[in-house]
């Protein structure tokens, strides 16, 4: 696959490009009497008031948060949104959508999603009351099949999470707005820069920016997009009213990793593909999925919804957990641990480490075997992390 334009469609016209919008986008010197450039980190809590109730913007820190508001704008305009708001972490925003069901309404989530995302369904959102279905949504069909009067939220990750299996985003759209009922797309994976959901039908775009978005691996956060006003106050009210905020320095360096989103997703995109296309032909390897190969079962879906892959590479190793352990432990530019999206490579194994709180039925179910390994491709020269890759399979079948 190879990279294509954002098709310029949308809500509001993508103009200006993106890289230009999340260079400038809220970040406009002359809204500060110093006329800074680099938006200042404002650490106060409370602002103050001409007369009670008269305030220039901004009252109280949990409410609103001047370098928070530029975060908040720059995101919007890079989903071409009219409305963003952050989060304390991508959990927290995942929260804050919930509460706006209510006791007795129904979710249906994609079946491969997250891990906590699953546990916070699975165990915390059902003990308040909503019911939960995890469904197939690749399936549109059993999408339709799984939708009740009481279904008021539908929740789509795509590429999905240790098995990057799509989701059609605009086919879920259409039948999820057949009925009031709110689609949120999980886009961590794919970031703003390489998926659109909102110009696709969806009504909530949610990240975990601790990934790809402030692409660091430096700050804990969440942020959703979305266009609808009625939507977006409800969501403001819940973010001040529950509380999850993240603080001013992680908004001013999730903004600064922000600068450099397009060429950090152009590169993943490279040395993910080149990583994929090593390993496809690996006889120490089981199987690739990569959803920029086109081998990849739904490489054409692929190719109309996102202009673009990240690192996020998931292969089968030979062998038994034995082998996928020895070959953990080999590698050395690769580092063994939970994560993605950020500069530097990392690997894990979903099945003991990130998706150790999905039962083990829906694992097998879902193929999350103990040789399925999860790979973030990052941004170190891609002749070193073909060779790391290379002695660590050595290492696993000598
Ligand atoms: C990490 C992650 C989350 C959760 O975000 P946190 O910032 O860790 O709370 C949600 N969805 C996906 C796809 C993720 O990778």
């Amino acid at each position: 696959m190879q990279e294509r334009e954002a098709p310029e469609k949308g809500f509001r016209p993508h103009f200006p490009h993106f890289a230009t919008r999340a260079i400038h986008e809220g970040q406009e010197p002359e809204q500060w009497t110093c006329q800074a450039v680099v938006p200042p980190i404002s650490l106060s809590t409370t602002f103050k008031q001409k007369a009670p109730g008269q305030h220039a913007g901004f009252e109280y820190s949990r409410s609103g948060n001047p370098t928070r508001k530029c975060l908040e704008k720059a995101v919007a305009a890079l989903d071409g949104a009219e409305y963003c708001l952050a989060f304390a972490s991508g959990l927290a925003a995942t929260l804050n959508i919930a509460h706006l069901l209510k006791a007795g309404d129904h979710i249906i989530c994609t079946d491969d999603v997250y891990g906590g995302t699953n546990r916070y369904f699975r165990h915390v959102a059902s003990e308040m009351g909503l019911k939960i279905s995890f469904v197939d949504c690749s399936k549109v069909k059993l999408l339709d099949a799984a939708i009740t009067p009481e279904t008021k939220l539908v929740w789509v990750e795509t590429p999905t999470n240790p098995c990057l299996k799509v989701v059609d985003i605009e086919a879920c759209a259409q039948v999820v707005h057949s009925h009031e009922i709110i689609l949120v797309v999980d886009n961590t994976f794919m970031s703003a820069y390489f998926q659109r959901p909102l110009d696709l039908g969806a009504d909530i775009c949610m990240y975990s920016a601790t990934k790809y978005m402030n692409g660091h691996s430096d700050v804990v956060m969440g942020l959703v997009s979305m266009n609808s006003e009625n939507l977006f106050k409800r969501l403001s009210f819940l973010q001040n009213a529950i509380g999850a905020v993240p603080s001013p320095f992680d908004c001013y360096l999730c903004l600064r990793g922000l600068k450099t989103l397009q060429i950090r997703m152009k590169q993943h995109f490279k040395n993910g593909l080149a990583v994929a296309k090593f390993l496809e032909v690996d006889p120490r390897v089981e199987k690739v999925i990569y959803p920029g190969l086109p081998s990849h079962p739904q490489y054409e879906l692929i190719q109309r919804q996102c202009t673009g892959c990240p690192g996020m590479i998931t292969f089968y190793i030979k062998g038994e957990l034995a082998h996928a352990e020895a070959f953990l432990k080999s590698l050395k530019i690769f580092t063994l641990a939970e994560s993605l999206g950020g500069y530097e490579s990392l690997v894990e194994l979903p099945s003991i480490m990130t998706h150790s709180s999905v039962p083990e039925e829906d694992r097998q179910q879902l193929g999350i075997s103990d040789t399925l390994i999860r790979l973030s491709v990052g941004l170190e020269d891609i002749d070193d992390l073909l060779e790391d890759l290379n002695q660590a399979l050595k290492a696993a079948h000598p």
